[in-house]
């Protein structure tokens, strides 16, 4: 009776209250103190599973004991995504606005898979998708859906492929002693696509993989038509095309229109994965990047990489709704909505029935920051990754391995043993992420291994970069 709300378990509303003033002070000096941690990890594998007991509390444990083994136990095996040195893969980004719409979504705590669960989710999903679509420039004819990740709307869009190859029947039916889909993508391609086709059971062996060629590492446009054309004399059944705006490892780009074109002139569904690099066609100079994609029956972009939202949050524009909802509703009549006929009810667009509700942070983030701030942000990225590598490539010891696409860029170190190059690099590697002021992650480019450069932190700064370039050339120099 009567505690103070801080010193008993968090179960009341009160304690809700009190606690979420004091998380939220600790929040603001976590993200104020990340330059002093190291980004990544550097826990070894068991050391958080160790202090965890086998077996759970059967007495209620007090929020102030909780709070503190968080800080005591998770945090030090916490890599830190939102710090401003946080280089590696792609920056899942976070801000602010986002964060605030996070705890109110979580308050509210609504299931937002039909209309009438949630109204404003739908209309406000809509609204977001509608502001999203022509933050990026792709035309007013796209309807979308926010789903929780690219990988679910790359799925999504194989599925609505297939069904659309097989006339509809394969939900029906199944596959069995049916046609063979085949689905076309870049060599560059995200495993999702992999994935994508497995789930669809359409087959890894029935995914091509396109030769890539050019400056821009893109697919092959004749190498894809005479692929299509052979499976086609053997009597396979080509549905779709996945382009890809942005590869992961290395950022490749297919020419869009140029893909379009095939898919147009063969019948064929064209998907344009843009997950990461899709944020900054916000800004209308990139947007040669992505021309021909007003073509293409779906574009998927992650704001939840680059646009200063939290994951999860996937923007997925679709050209005809009809075709996905075709594909992906089903009605049992648990789920009907009386009486109402022209509303949205988005789970009909996705895999799962239950969905969050992602449009409230992007509108919380988008009003906070405005367009132009958000564009700005972007263009400091790509800007600081563009010199970062010439300052590089000007150093004689190191070697730009692919130029700048947007904020991201592959190199490697030339140690004094050109044979060596591999085993040092990856040595450097390992160093660069001990060391912990940065975090980069490797890849392979034509067999060989290289660091990856990107920035996409919401607090990043140009300093930030210039330590990256003195750690990068401390570590290497030391090691060799
Ligand atoms: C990150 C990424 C994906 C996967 O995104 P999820 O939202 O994690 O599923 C797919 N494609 C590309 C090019 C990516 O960079």
């Amino acid at each position: 009776m009567d505690r103070a709300p801080g010193s008993g378990p968090a179960l009341t509303h009160d304690a809700l209250a009190y606690w979420s003033g004091e998380l939220g002070r600790w929040a603001a000096g976590y993200l104020e103190s990340l330059r002093e941690r190291p980004v990544r990890a550097q826990s070894e594998p068991g050391a958080i599973l160790r202090q965890i007991p086998a077996a759970p509390p059967e007495e209620a444990t007090d929020f102030e004991a909780l709070f503190r083994d968080f800080q005591d136990i998770v945090l030090p095996g916490i890599t830190h995504w939102q710090h401003p040195r946080f280089f590696a893969y792609f920056a899942a980004n976070s801000s602010p606005p986002s964060v605030l719409a996070e705890f109110l979504t979580s308050v509210l705590a609504a299931q937002c898979m039909l209309w009438q669960t949630s109204p404003a989710a739908t209309e406000l999903e809509t609204a977001m998708i509608d502001w999203l679509r022509g933050m990026i420039g792709l035309p007013e004819a796209f309807r979308g859906v926010i789903q929780d990740s690219a990988s679910s709307a790359t799925l999504a869009a194989i599925l609505t492929a297939r069904e659309r190859a097989l006339g509809w029947e394969g939900n029906a039916k199944g596959l069995a002693g049916g046609p063979v889909c085949r689905i076309y993508a870049t060599a560059e391609a995200h495993s999702s696509i992999d994935k994508s086709c497995w789930i669809a059971g359409i087959g890894q062996e029935n995914l091509i993989k396109v030769e890539t060629a050019g400056a821009r590492r893109g697919m092959r446009v004749d190498a894809l038509q005479a692929a299509i054309r052979a499976d086609r004399a053997t009597g396979l059944r080509p549905a779709g095309i996945v382009a890809s705006l942005g590869g992961t490892s290395t950022g490749a780009c297919d020419d869009i229109a140029a893909v379009a074109e095939v898919a147009r002139a063969e019948g064929l569904y064209l998907h344009v994965d843009a997950a990461w690099a899709g944020s900054a066609m916000i800004c209308p100079e990139f947007r040669d990047l992505m021309a021909g994609a007003e073509l293409a029956d779906s574009f998927v972009f992650n704001p939840h990489k680059w646009l200063f939202t939290n994951f999860d949050c996937s923007a997925h524009f679709v050209r005809d709704p009809a075709s996905l909802v075709r594909t992906l509703a089903i009605h049992p009549t648990y789920l009907e909505t009386q009486g109402q006929a022209d509303i949205v009810n988005y789970s009909e667009w996705s895999v799962p029935l239950g969905r969050r509700f992602r449009a409230l942070k992007l509108w919380f983030v988008i009003r906070s920051y405005g367009v132009r701030r958000m564009q700005e942000l972007i263009r400091q990225h790509v800007a600081w990754a563009e010199a970062l590598a010439k300052r590089l490539e000007a150093e004689p010891d190191f070697e730009i391995v692919t130029q700048p696409l947007l904020s991201l860029f592959t190199f490697r170190y030339r140690p004094s043993d050109p044979q060596a190059s591999d085993r040092v690099n990856a040595a450097l590697l390992q160093a660069i992420n001990d060391d912990g002021r940065i975090y980069l992650t490797p890849t392979k480019v034509e067999g060989r291994y290289v660091l990856r450069f990107q920035v996409g932190q919401t607090h990043s700064s140009a300093a930030d970069v210039d330590l990256a370039f003195q750690v990068v050339t401390d570590l290497a120099r030391a090691l060799d």
